[in-house]
């Protein structure tokens, strides 16, 4: 097989193999063989770290997983990454091997990986190394562990949710006994950390199939989320969330949102008018999700219960309450109330608001704080009495004019 890889690559494999063995291996020659995209290029050698550097003398080259036995060299600008082969053994805490052993027996190397698509090896003349028929798999689309499942989830549970979502973005199957073992040791997931398990559960969030794997899969997400569990126990709420993610664009706060709304209802034991966010700002952080996530979803479920019509004066409220982000909230209430043909209409008014320039923010209003203060407004009725003015304008009351604004101001007073 052939790999179109880049110079500093193949500059690299030519230099290691003048006096040691070095190879492709993982998910490089995985995408490769599947026509798919190369994301990154692991390169794996006999030479041991220290022998790294001294074949790269010339280059600069740093520690970057020293532990790991991982150098990075850097070549015309470019970093590569060269790992010692290496025999991981103990994983007494299902997390870390307790040590590490350098290697020159390719297929040691190969053993410690997790699956038989990820153990397949290119030499550069492009001869492949499979000692696990990991092409086998990759034609009849399984994901397969190398060696025991049950032993290689054990020794580090992250492996569970590599094998789904690799499924999930492959469109692969995983192989009967090797999902059997994921399920039976998934409570080894508690011993991997937050941070791991997450990064790879909001992968799997963003697949085409969620609403399927969530099902499938509820037993081992919920030992790291037990409300998943406690949603499903409920079968109004869980039919909903699994109809809304199936028909909802794959956008993680949309996806996020649409399961963790049902939350706050559920913990207030009844329906109330408006959803909190406080629930799930809770659980957000217990499950490390960064605080764009985080504050992007919230603002969803918080706001998941107001009104939303195609009426013009209501959209300008609702314009000037979310501003830029409009647009994505709006997507997130197609994805969980809003009728396609009120959307429909609502996008429409949008544009025309726009494109008509009309006003319905206060850097919009054709009055400000100083033509206030002149008039002798201060503190916080300057502001009061500019949202006044633009709910006026926004209704319709008055033109976007400033006189015809102070005007009404006046007049108010008056009556006042
Ligand atoms: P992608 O980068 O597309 O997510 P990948 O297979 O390249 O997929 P990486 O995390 O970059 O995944 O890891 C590179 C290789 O290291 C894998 O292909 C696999 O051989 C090995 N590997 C990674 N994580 C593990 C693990 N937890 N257990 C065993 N082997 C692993
Ligand atoms: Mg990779």
């Amino acid at each position: 097989m052939h790999i179109q890889y880049p110079k500093q690559i193949e500059s690299c494999l030519k230099e290691l193999n003048q006096k040691y063995e070095a190879v492709l291996v993982g998910g490089c020659v995985r995408d490769a063989l599947l026509g798919r995209k190369i994301k990154d290029y692991d390169l794996a050698t006999s030479a041991t770290p220290e022998q790294v550097k001294d074949v790269f003398k010339r280059y600069t080259t740093f520690d970057s997983g020293i532990k790991h036995g991982t150098v990075t060299v850097v070549v015309d600008l470019q970093p590569v990454e060269i790992t010692t082969y290496r025999i991981e053994s103990g994983y007494s805490d299902s997390r870390h091997p307790d040590t590490i052993e350098y290697t020159t027996d390719l297929k040691k190397d190969c053993m410690r990986r997790d699956f038989t698509m990820n153990a397949i090896c290119m030499r550069p003349d492009g001869d492949l190394v499979d000692y696990f028929d990991g092409q086998k798999d990759i034609e009849n689309k399984l994901i397969r562990c190398v060696g025991d499942a049950k032993e290689r989830f054990y020794e580090d549970a992250l492996r569970i949710m590599r094998a789904i979502r690799f499924s999930a973005t492959l469109g692969f199957e995983i192989e009967p006994e090797t999902k059997a073992a994921l399920f039976e040791e998934r409570q080894n997931l508690r011993k991997i950390s937050m941070e791991r398990f997450i990064q790879e559960f909001l992968k799997i969030v963003v697949a085409e199939n969620f609403d399927e794997l969530l099902v499938e899969y509820l037993d081992v997400f919920s030992v790291m989320i037990p409300e998943l569990k406690q949603l499903s126990e409920i079968p109004d709420v869980w039919s909903k969330i699994i109809e809304d993610l199936h028909n909802a664009p794959a956008v993680l706060t949309y996806r996020l949102a649409l399961i963790f709304l049902h939350l706050s209802r559920f913990n207030a034991d009844k329906i109330i008018p408006m959803h909190s966010a406080s629930t799930f700002l809770m659980l957000a952080k217990r499950l490390r999700i960064n605080n764009e996530i985080t504050g992007t979803v919230a603002r969803f479920i918080q706001n998941s219960q107001i009104e939303l019509v195609a009426d013009k004066v209501l959209v300008k409220k609702r314009l000037n309450q979310f501003g830029d982000s409009f647009f994505d909230y709006l997507g997130f209430r197609k994805a969980y109330d809003l009728h396609d043909d009120v959307y429909d209409k609502i996008s429409k008014q949008v544009s025309d608001i726009i494109g008509r320039q009309e006003c319905f923010s206060l850097k919009q209003l054709a009055i400000n704080g100083s033509d206030l203060k002149q008039l002798g407004y201060s503190g916080t009725k300057i502001s009061s009495t500019l949202n006044q003015c633009l709910l006026w304008v926004i209704e319709g009351q008055v033109d976007n004019n400033k006189y015809k604004i102070l005007d009404k101001l006046n007049e108010s007073k008056g009556r006042n």
